[in-house]
């Protein structure tokens, strides 16, 4: 018997804003798969009602954005150790008992993102921001081998709040971010600075070494005054945009059974939505 159409989802409140429709729908396209992929509203009030009906609704399995990726854990049967070690969930896998699996594939997508980019000396990184996607960056970064990882967050509480979380984190106070950066292999901001209709992130580069890989996790714009900034100075560069894109790779794979590819037909694609 012919199997009917898989279906997926994002739920988020709000989630209109979300471009993970328009990437999985293009992959779906794509690859000619006879599947759906829908923007789902939830509030929070209504999020152990919407996982609870996953199953019985037919859905193969959802992401989860803002505000949900933490509380969603203790609605879930079970989380694998990438979402234990971030304390956040992003990617749910219903199976065929109707059981929920949670991952978290945001440190996947950051550091498929920066690989061909990433330096061969991994001494010290610097991160700015402690919110949600720092925590992903940071267990990132300690996967990728960095020996020093420094954050720097303009509410010091939640930076400290970070290295507890994370043993061997450094915290610096926000006024002495830009002389935290001599000696760095890697700076991220992982702070919502620069997005469009944001300050930009007002920060002195010159201590920081020309070889040093600059990556902003914002992605609109797609060219960040920080990066830019950094790439008018001769630092390499990588924008924001593949790790969303990276992200969704391993939760396309569990529910359409198929790995689907980063390309530039892709970010061309979803770029084109974005505006
Ligand atoms: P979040 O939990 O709300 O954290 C926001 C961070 O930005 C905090 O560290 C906050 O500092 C800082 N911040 C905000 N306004 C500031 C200001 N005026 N001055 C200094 N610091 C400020 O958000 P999140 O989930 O971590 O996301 C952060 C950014 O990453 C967002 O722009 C989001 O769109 C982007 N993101 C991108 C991807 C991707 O796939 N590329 C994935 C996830 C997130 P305080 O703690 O002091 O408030």
């Amino acid at each position: 018997m012919a199997e009917g159409p898989r279906r997926a989802g994002i739920m988020g409140w709000p989630v209109s804003h979300s471009l993970s429709p328009k990437l999985h729908g293009y992959w779906l396209s794509h690859y000619h798969i006879n599947g759906s992929y829908e923007p789902m509203p939830v509030s929070p009030g209504d999020l152990a009602w919407a996982i609870g009906a996953l199953a019985s609704r037919g859905l193969c399995g959802v992401n989860v954005t803002i505000p949900h990726k933490e509380t969603i854990i203790p609605l879930l049967d079970s989380i694998d150790d990438e979402a234990k070690a971030i304390g956040a969930v992003n990617t749910i896998v219903v199976d065929a008992k109707g059981r929920l699996h949670g991952s978290n594939t945001d440190a996947y997508g950051f550091l498929e993102n920066i690989a061909p980019r990433l330096p061969a000396s991994r001494e010290k990184a610097v991160v700015l921001g402690a919110g949600g996607a720092a925590r992903a960056v940071c267990h990132a970064l300690r996967r990728a081998g960095f020996k020093s990882i420094i954050v720097i967050n303009r509410t010091r509480r939640r930076a400290e709040e970070l290295a507890r979380w994370f043993a061997g984190i450094t915290v610096v106070d926000w006024p002495h971010r830009g002389e935290a950066l001599a000696d760095t292999d890697l700076l991220v901001n992982a702070t919502s600075l620069g997005m469009t209709g944001k300050e930009p992130l007002d920060l002195d580069l010159s201590a920081l070494p020309k070889s040093a890989l600059v990556t902003d996790i914002v992605y609109a714009p797609l060219v960040t005054p920080l990066l830019a900034a950094a790439q008018a100075r001769g630092n390499p560069v990588v924008d924001g945009l593949g790790m969303l894109l990276h992200q969704a790779v391993p939760g396309f794979a569990a529910w359409f059974g198929k790995k689907p590819e980063v390309t530039e037909a892709l970010r061309t694609h979803v770029l084109g939505g974005a505006s």
